[in-house]
């Protein structure tokens, strides 16, 4: 017999079916007039009923060590291209690998898209220009851009040669269109703790989530995730560097801020940038350089960051003329800036950006910051392991020197870096062979077709 009881049975089994029409009537009118809160009208059942089970694979703790035993993983789906990471890089990738004709995956930890763009609360996006105001970053990314222009409230200060800043919900609509249009696979809610390895070979990825743990496999896997975790299970060399850990927040009702109190004293600080949202700012808080990678440094971060804003927020409430002003959130996420860099066929390095070197391999053209120089290529060679075959890296874990990561990462050149990643892919799948062995030049036909800049 089922379980499930809708709600006429629930008030029957009460004794209180007479009494239906009213309570319902009263439900509906106290939750109108909140306009928010619970219905009755919930339905609950029993999916399974778990007994002991006798065939499980815990860890074990053995002579005080802990011993993870070998078992045989569920495969949750086979695909052409596994991208993991559903950040700025990530979606880029995920669409062209899609649009180039791939059956696509995409795999991300949390329950959005966007990475630090939108669960960062990195709203600034800057790099996608250069001297003179030219832009660089076309594409795709250049396409969700526009999708954001159309929509009310959701970007400002799309002059040209200016840097626009996004309302990160926007962001989180768009790409859900996008990926939702494009006909990408996705599993949210899935943290990706290995690669699937044959030889050096990636075939794939495990994750992890409250389904338990499954396998995807694929041709080419993608690695956007940021921190290289995937290119780093499947044993590709990677430079592991420390940065600024910081945490974005917004705070709220600048537009009530009461000048005729302020008495010309100086503003208070970190009062951040405006974004779309009218009377909201975003504030940078830059943070430690640490290492991004170690769970403890993370953990301490999150509290101790969320003090200093809070108290900050109260001090600046002290101020006369900010009484009203208030947090309106934190990020939900941590600001990790650089941790894992690929060691790459090709790392991209300042003196070729000063010398203006071009490269045959180009698959896109990074820019700077508020276009302080010239347009620098970025070779597909920067996404390719040394080591480790049918993985690519895409965004800000691909092969950079420190000098220049502070440009690689910019949310512009990730989309560029996505783009070519996810292209790359998709030819590689098609075509049979390894990445590094992909027809460069008809991944540059198939980019330029895409709308991408290539110098
Ligand atoms: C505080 C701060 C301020 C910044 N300010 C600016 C700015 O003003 N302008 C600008 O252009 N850029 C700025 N940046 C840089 C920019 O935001 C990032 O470099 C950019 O978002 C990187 O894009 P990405 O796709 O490579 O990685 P991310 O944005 O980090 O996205 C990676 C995605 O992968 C997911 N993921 C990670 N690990 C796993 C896993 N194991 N399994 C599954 N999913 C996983 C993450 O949840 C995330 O969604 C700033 C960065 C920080 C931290």
């Amino acid at each position: 017999m089922s379980d499930r009881m809708n709600r006429r049975q629930w008030m029957q089994m009460l004794g209180l079916s007479g009494l239906t029409a009213s309570v319902g009537a009263l439900g509906t009118r106290a939750t109108r007039a909140q306009g928010v809160g619970e219905s009755s009208g919930f339905q609950s059942s029993v999916i399974t009923t778990h007994k002991v089970q006798t065939e499980r694979a815990n860890a074990r703790l053995v002579d005080g060590k802990v011993i993870q035993p070998q078992r045989e993983l569920p495969i949750l789906d086979t695909t052409d291209v596994l991208v993991v990471g559903g950040g700025p890089a990530g979606v880029v990738a995920a669409l062209a690998a899609r649009r180039a004709g791939a059956r696509v995956t995409l795999v991300e930890r949390y329950g959005h898209f966007g990475g630090l763009w939108t669960g960062g609360l990195v709203l600034l996006v800057i790099g996608h220009i250069v001297k003179g105001g030219k832009q660089v970053c076309q594409g795709i990314g250049e396409e969700i851009m526009r999708r954001l222009d159309k929509l009310d409230g959701a970007i400002m200060d799309r002059r040209p040669g200016v840097n626009p800043t996004v309302d990160a919900e926007a962001v989180k609509y768009v790409m859900v269109e996008m990926i939702e249009e494009a006909g990408v696979r996705v599993f949210l809610h899935s943290w990706g703790v290995d690669a699937i390895v044959e030889g050096n070979a990636v075939q794939g990825a495990v994750f992890e989530s409250k389904s338990g743990r499954r396998a995807i496999l694929a041709k080419v896997t993608v690695d956007a995730t940021g921190d290289g975790d995937i290119f780093a299970a499947a044993g590709a060399e990677f430079e592991h560097r420390s940065h600024n850990v910081g945490l974005v927040s917004r705070i709220g009702n600048l537009d009530r801020v009461d000048a005729s109190k302020t008495g010309g004293a100086p503003k208070p600080k970190h009062l951040g940038s405006r974004t779309p949202v009218p009377g909201v700012n975003w504030v940078n808080l830059h943070g430690p350089e640490v290492d991004g990678l170690d769970v403890a440094t993370l953990t301490r971060l999150e509290m101790s960051h969320r003090k200093f804003i809070w108290q900050n927020i109260q001090k600046m409430r002290q101020t006369p003329g900010y009484e009203k002003v208030y947090l309106m959130e934190t990020a939900p996420q941590l600001g990790v800036r650089i941790t894992r860099v690929l060691h790459g066929l090709h790392r991209i390095a300042l003196a070729d950006l000063k010398a203006g070197t071009k490269f045959p391999d180009v698959v896109g053209v990074g820019g700077s910051e508020n276009g302080g120089h010239g347009e620098w290529p970025i070779p597909y060679g920067s996404l390719v392991p040394v080591r480790a075959e049918n993985v690519l890296a895409a965004g800000r874990c691909i092969d950079v020197e420190i000098r220049m990561a502070d440009l690689v990462r910019l949310i512009p050149n990730c989309f560029v870096t996505g783009h070519a990643a996810g292209v790359a892919a998709a030819v590689a799948a098609q075509d049979g062979c390894r990445p590094r062995d992909v027809e460069v030049a008809k991944v540059q036909r198939i980019l330029r077709q895409q709308e991408a800049y290539l110098g």
